[in-house]
């Protein structure tokens, strides 16, 4: 792990320049963002990074491997010091993995928390087919997360924020089960960092969406990055429920929030293997994270088709599913159930 400036925090957008300083950047800085977001932030960084270098600016309107390659050229052939990057998961990706190709200090300021790959060595990034790509890649080596900034981002970023971080309920019950079967790996150090990312939110003081509630946040994304970077892989953060996500991704007419889509998986597949989901279901109401499939627009002809199809999405991920028994009676009837109780 080389993340050595980490800073969360209402109004933290103002140490960008002393950020900078501090890691002892200088001279060229490539300022990678989304439009939109530079149009409403681009004013306060731009002259912290003027104060300490020239900026070269790029906006980023796509996530393709080779549009970060081609920054990853232009930050070497243009002896570029640093990347610095602001906007949600795509842009955020964009910058980390140009950055880690370059070999170049990289500061990233997420301006959403709606899922845990934005403080992770893992970038997400479209192939020339369209399909997408999971890449490993390094963790940012300087983060600025200003709560504030992130508060006024639609609240169901956050919302599926919360679910991601909740899914690793379900990814460690996998992890666990999948080393017991002799299937996979088991990494302490990972697996105490994903369990304490997910403890403090569901142990958390507060009981609503507030700026000290995201510092809580923002600091389980963090652990379940960091997670990742000790496991070489997303396994501490990812089980069943994601997979059942990834099949969503490919079989759903509608498109929902990856976040929002595992909360569900992690609901489901607790009871699909007979193991009581209260705790997380009352979590997701408190803080009032809609995951009925009904309205996230999920058929139960396309959940059932999703859940028995789920282990296909990925290989050498063993889980639960791989030796549940999914039936169609049995799917259709828990399916049902989730229209109840959700
Ligand atoms: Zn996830």
């Amino acid at each position: 792990m080389n993340t050595n400036v980490l800073k969360i925090g209402s109004g933290k957008i103002s140490e960008v320049q002393s950020t900078l300083e501090k890691s002892s950047i200088s001279g060229k800085i490539l300022y990678v963002a989304d439009p939109y977001v530079d149009s409403l932030y681009g004013a306060v960084i731009r002259p912290q990074m003027e104060a300490v270098g020239q900026i070269i600016e790029q906006r980023v309107d796509n996530n393709a491997i080779s549009y970060a390659m081609d920054l990853a050229e232009c930050v070497i052939s243009a002896d570029v010091s640093c990347i610095v990057t602001m906007g949600g998961g795509k842009t955020l990706d964009i910058g980390k993995y140009a950055a880690f190709v370059s070999k170049r200090p990289f500061l990233s300021i997420p301006t959403s928390m709606s899922h845990d790959g934005i403080v992770s060595p893992i970038a997400v990034l479209k192939r020339k087919d369209g399909k997408t790509r999971s890449l490993g890649c390094a963790m940012p080596s300087m983060m600025i997360m200003d709560t504030e900034l992130i508060a006024s981002c639609p609240s169901q970023l956050i919302k599926a924020g919360i679910g991601d971080t909740i899914s690793n309920y379900m990814a460690l019950k996998d992890w666990d089960f999948a080393v017991a079967r002799g299937k996979d790996e088991m990494n302490g150090y990972a697996y105490m960092m994903a369990r304490t990312a997910l403890d403090a939110i569901l142990k958390t003081q507060y009981d609503h969406i507030c700026p000290e509630f995201l510092g809580v946040l923002a600091n389980s994304l963090v652990m379940s990055g960091i997670a990742m970077d000790y496991a070489g892989s997303s396994r501490p953060v990812s089980g069943s429920e994601h997979l059942f996500s990834h099949a969503l991704d490919y079989f759903c007419e509608k498109q929902n929030l990856h976040g929002l889509n595992v909360a569900l998986g992690t609901v489901a597949v607790l009871k699909m293997i007979g193991e009581d989901p209260t705790e997380v279901v009352d979590y997701l109401r408190k803080f009032e994270v809609d995951v009925h499939p009904e309205r996230m627009g999920i058929s139960e002809d396309t959940f059932v088709y999703c859940m028995q199809h789920a282990t296909e999405m990925r290989k050498n991920r063993y889980t639960y599913l791989h030796e549940t028994d999914l039936n169609e009676k049995k799917l259709r009837g828990i399916y049902r159930e989730l229209l109840e109780e959700l």
